[in-house]
Protein backbone atom coordinates (compact mmCIF):
# COMPACT_ATOMS: atom_id res chain seq x y z
CA UNK A 1 0.00 0.00 0.00
CA UNK A 2 1.36 3.51 -1.05
CA UNK A 3 1.43 6.19 1.72
CA UNK A 4 -0.94 9.09 2.60
CA UNK A 5 -0.25 12.42 1.26
CA UNK A 6 -1.14 15.49 3.67
CA UNK A 7 -1.30 19.48 2.57
CA UNK A 8 -1.24 21.38 5.90
CA UNK A 9 -1.62 25.08 4.41
CA UNK A 10 -2.36 27.90 6.34
CA UNK A 11 -1.14 31.45 7.75
CA UNK A 12 1.60 32.42 9.99
CA UNK A 13 1.21 31.71 13.77
CA UNK A 14 -1.33 29.09 13.29
CA UNK A 15 0.80 26.90 14.86
CA UNK A 16 1.03 24.88 11.41
CA UNK A 17 5.05 23.72 11.93
CA UNK A 18 4.41 22.24 15.44
CA UNK A 19 1.72 20.76 14.23
CA UNK A 20 2.67 19.33 11.06
CA UNK A 21 5.40 18.18 13.10
CA UNK A 22 3.69 16.33 15.02
CA UNK A 23 1.06 14.83 12.61
CA UNK A 24 4.36 13.59 10.98
CA UNK A 25 5.51 12.11 13.95
CA UNK A 26 2.39 10.60 14.62
CA UNK A 27 1.53 9.42 11.26
CA UNK A 28 5.69 8.09 10.96
CA UNK A 29 5.72 10.06 7.75
CA UNK A 30 8.18 12.58 6.46
CA UNK A 31 7.32 15.94 6.81
CA UNK A 32 8.67 18.58 4.61
CA UNK A 33 8.85 22.22 5.35
CA UNK A 34 7.91 24.18 2.20
CA UNK A 35 8.28 28.02 3.85
CA UNK A 36 11.87 26.61 4.65
CA UNK A 37 12.85 26.46 1.20
CA UNK A 38 11.77 29.79 0.14
CA UNK A 39 12.80 31.17 3.25
CA UNK A 40 16.75 29.18 2.34
CA UNK A 41 16.29 31.26 -1.14
CA UNK A 42 15.46 34.60 0.64
CA UNK A 43 18.96 34.46 2.19
CA UNK A 44 20.87 33.37 -0.98
CA UNK A 45 19.17 36.47 -2.33
CA UNK A 46 20.02 38.71 0.83
CA UNK A 47 23.59 37.30 0.87
CA UNK A 48 24.11 38.28 -3.20
CA UNK A 49 23.82 41.90 -2.96
CA UNK A 50 19.88 41.56 -4.82
CA UNK A 51 17.10 43.77 -3.98
CA UNK A 52 14.32 41.33 -2.60
CA UNK A 53 11.84 43.90 -4.28
CA UNK A 54 13.93 43.14 -8.12
CA UNK A 55 12.27 40.81 -9.25
CA UNK A 56 13.22 40.03 -12.40
CA UNK A 57 17.22 39.73 -10.19
CA UNK A 58 15.19 37.59 -7.77
CA UNK A 59 13.57 35.79 -10.13
CA UNK A 60 17.28 34.82 -11.79
CA UNK A 61 19.19 34.35 -9.13
CA UNK A 62 16.58 31.63 -7.55
CA UNK A 63 17.15 29.45 -10.46
CA UNK A 64 20.59 28.57 -9.50
CA UNK A 65 20.68 28.12 -5.28
CA UNK A 66 21.47 25.49 -4.14
CA UNK A 67 18.98 24.40 -1.35
CA UNK A 68 18.41 21.32 0.65
CA UNK A 69 16.14 20.44 3.69
CA UNK A 70 15.96 17.02 5.26
CA UNK A 71 12.29 15.16 6.07
CA UNK A 72 12.57 14.56 9.67
CA UNK A 73 10.04 15.96 11.97
CA UNK A 74 12.26 16.08 14.93
CA UNK A 75 15.22 18.14 13.41
CA UNK A 76 15.01 21.35 11.64
CA UNK A 77 17.58 21.50 9.26
CA UNK A 78 18.30 23.54 6.17
CA UNK A 79 21.41 23.76 3.65
CA UNK A 80 22.42 26.61 1.26
CA UNK A 81 25.24 25.46 -0.84
CA UNK A 82 26.29 22.95 1.80
CA UNK A 83 26.18 25.57 4.39
CA UNK A 84 23.55 24.65 7.51
CA UNK A 85 21.58 27.75 7.55
CA UNK A 86 18.72 26.24 10.21
CA UNK A 87 19.22 28.85 12.33
CA UNK A 88 19.89 32.36 9.81
CA UNK A 89 16.71 31.74 7.69
CA UNK A 90 14.43 32.17 10.44
CA UNK A 91 16.28 35.60 11.42
CA UNK A 92 14.91 38.94 10.89
CA UNK A 93 16.34 40.09 7.90
CA UNK A 94 14.93 36.43 6.21
CA UNK A 95 11.42 36.91 7.61
CA UNK A 96 11.14 40.73 6.26
CA UNK A 97 12.37 39.84 3.06
CA UNK A 98 11.03 36.59 2.12
CA UNK A 99 7.19 37.46 1.20
CA UNK A 100 8.76 39.34 -1.60
CA UNK A 101 11.01 36.96 -2.49
CA UNK A 102 7.96 34.21 -2.50
CA UNK A 103 5.64 36.38 -4.94
CA UNK A 104 7.87 36.04 -7.85
CA UNK A 105 6.51 33.52 -10.28
CA UNK A 106 10.11 32.39 -11.51
CA UNK A 107 10.57 31.80 -7.74
CA UNK A 108 7.78 29.63 -6.88
CA UNK A 109 7.94 27.81 -10.37
CA UNK A 110 11.45 26.31 -9.33
CA UNK A 111 10.27 25.56 -5.59
CA UNK A 112 7.41 24.05 -6.97
CA UNK A 113 8.98 21.80 -9.05
CA UNK A 114 11.20 21.12 -6.39
CA UNK A 115 8.56 20.73 -3.80
CA UNK A 116 6.59 17.78 -6.29
CA UNK A 117 9.27 15.96 -5.96
CA UNK A 118 10.49 15.82 -3.23
CA UNK A 119 7.56 14.29 -1.49
CA UNK A 120 7.16 11.94 -4.54
CA UNK A 121 7.62 8.41 -3.38
CA UNK A 122 6.09 5.22 -1.27
CA UNK A 123 6.40 6.48 1.99
CA UNK A 124 3.35 9.11 4.10
CA UNK A 125 4.42 12.55 3.86
CA UNK A 126 3.09 15.62 5.37
CA UNK A 127 3.48 18.93 3.37
CA UNK A 128 3.49 22.34 5.15
CA UNK A 129 3.26 25.73 3.27
CA UNK A 130 0.80 28.16 1.62
CA UNK A 131 -0.17 26.75 -1.24
CA UNK A 132 0.32 22.70 -1.49
CA UNK A 133 -3.62 21.89 -1.20
CA UNK A 134 -4.29 24.46 -4.48
CA UNK A 135 -1.14 24.43 -6.70
CA UNK A 136 1.61 22.04 -5.36
CA UNK A 137 0.02 18.63 -4.60
CA UNK A 138 -3.54 19.14 -6.02
CA UNK A 139 -4.02 15.52 -5.62
CA UNK A 140 -3.14 15.15 -1.53
CA UNK A 141 -4.77 12.43 -0.22
CA UNK A 142 -5.88 15.19 2.54
CA UNK A 143 -5.96 18.39 2.79
CA UNK A 144 -5.98 20.43 6.29
CA UNK A 145 -6.18 24.31 6.06
CA UNK A 146 -5.26 26.23 9.55
CA UNK A 147 -6.38 29.26 10.31
CA UNK A 148 -6.82 31.38 13.97
CA UNK A 149 -7.76 35.22 14.31
CA UNK A 150 -5.08 37.89 13.73
CA UNK A 151 -4.95 38.69 17.54
CA UNK A 152 -4.23 34.72 18.50
CA UNK A 153 -1.36 33.92 16.13
CA UNK A 154 0.11 37.31 17.19
CA UNK A 155 0.06 36.33 20.69
CA UNK A 156 1.86 33.09 20.38
CA UNK A 157 4.31 34.58 17.89
CA UNK A 158 4.78 37.34 20.27
CA UNK A 159 4.89 34.92 23.42
CA UNK A 160 7.69 32.43 21.31
CA UNK A 161 10.06 35.50 20.88
CA UNK A 162 9.91 36.09 24.37
CA UNK A 163 10.71 32.82 25.40
CA UNK A 164 13.51 32.64 22.76
CA UNK A 165 15.00 36.14 24.55
CA UNK A 166 13.43 38.59 21.88
CA UNK A 167 11.95 41.53 23.22
CA UNK A 168 8.16 41.49 23.95
CA UNK A 169 6.46 43.22 21.16
CA UNK A 170 2.55 42.41 20.58
CA UNK A 171 1.79 45.22 18.70
CA UNK A 172 4.92 45.07 16.42
CA UNK A 173 4.03 41.66 15.70
CA UNK A 174 0.33 41.90 15.28
CA UNK A 175 1.52 44.81 12.36
CA UNK A 176 3.90 41.82 11.26
CA UNK A 177 1.19 39.47 11.18
CA UNK A 178 -1.14 41.71 9.47
CA UNK A 179 1.02 42.57 6.73
CA UNK A 180 2.53 39.55 5.79
CA UNK A 181 -1.39 37.67 5.78
CA UNK A 182 -2.00 40.81 4.00
CA UNK A 183 1.02 40.12 0.90
CA UNK A 184 0.41 36.40 1.23
CA UNK A 185 -3.32 36.78 0.35
CA UNK A 186 -3.14 39.27 -2.25
CA UNK A 187 -0.23 38.46 -4.29
CA UNK A 188 -1.41 37.35 -7.96
CA UNK A 189 0.64 33.85 -8.04
CA UNK A 190 -0.43 31.41 -5.70
CA UNK A 191 -2.35 33.47 -3.41
CA UNK A 192 -2.86 31.97 0.24
CA UNK A 193 -6.72 30.30 0.45
CA UNK A 194 -7.94 27.03 1.16
CA UNK A 195 -8.56 24.45 -1.17
CA UNK A 196 -12.27 23.49 -2.00
CA UNK A 197 -11.23 20.32 -0.53
CA UNK A 198 -9.75 21.17 2.61
CA UNK A 199 -11.04 21.17 6.25
CA UNK A 200 -10.82 24.25 7.86
CA UNK A 201 -9.60 23.72 11.39
CA UNK A 202 -9.69 27.39 13.44
CA UNK A 203 -6.68 26.74 16.31
CA UNK A 204 -7.61 29.68 18.44
CA UNK A 205 -9.02 27.99 21.52
CA UNK A 206 -7.17 24.31 20.86
CA UNK A 207 -3.62 23.67 22.17
CA UNK A 208 -1.04 22.33 20.15
CA UNK A 209 -1.45 18.63 21.13
CA UNK A 210 -5.60 18.66 20.76
CA UNK A 211 -5.02 20.25 17.12
CA UNK A 212 -2.90 17.02 16.59
CA UNK A 213 -5.14 14.47 18.02
CA UNK A 214 -7.84 16.33 16.07
CA UNK A 215 -5.83 16.16 13.03
CA UNK A 216 -4.33 12.31 13.32
CA UNK A 217 -7.73 11.06 13.71
CA UNK A 218 -8.80 13.46 10.68
CA UNK A 219 -6.26 12.25 8.58
CA UNK A 220 -6.63 8.40 9.88
CA UNK A 221 -10.59 8.58 8.81
CA UNK A 222 -9.90 10.55 5.31
CA UNK A 223 -7.17 8.37 4.49
CA UNK A 224 -9.50 5.30 5.44
CA UNK A 225 -12.19 6.75 3.10
CA UNK A 226 -9.87 7.58 0.21
CA UNK A 227 -8.04 3.83 -0.61
O1 LIG B 1 6.02 29.08 6.88
P1 LIG B 1 6.98 30.23 6.94
O2 LIG B 1 6.50 31.37 7.80
O3 LIG B 1 8.37 29.81 7.29
O4 LIG B 1 7.04 30.77 5.44
C1 LIG B 1 7.78 31.92 5.13
C2 LIG B 1 7.18 32.62 3.92
O5 LIG B 1 7.37 31.82 2.75
C3 LIG B 1 5.70 32.92 3.99
O6 LIG B 1 5.42 34.14 4.63
C4 LIG B 1 5.32 32.98 2.52
O7 LIG B 1 5.59 34.27 2.00
C5 LIG B 1 6.29 32.01 1.87
N1 LIG B 1 5.72 30.71 1.53
C6 LIG B 1 5.03 30.59 0.35
N2 LIG B 1 4.55 29.38 -0.06
C7 LIG B 1 4.74 28.29 0.69
C8 LIG B 1 5.42 28.38 1.92
C9 LIG B 1 5.89 29.62 2.32
O8 LIG B 1 4.84 31.58 -0.34
N3 LIG B 1 4.29 27.10 0.26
Amino acid sequence: MTGVVVAVDGPAGTGKSSVSRGLARGLGARYLDTGAMYRIVTLAILRAGIDPEDQTAVGEAAQTVQLSVGYDPDEDRCYLDGEDVSSEIRGEAVTRAVSAVSSVPAVRARMVDLQRSLAAGQDSIVVEGRDIGTVVLPDADVKIFLTASAETRAQRRNDQNVAAGLPDDYAGVLADVRRRDHLDSTRAVSPLRAADDAVIVDTSAMTEPEVIDHLLKLVRQRSEAVR
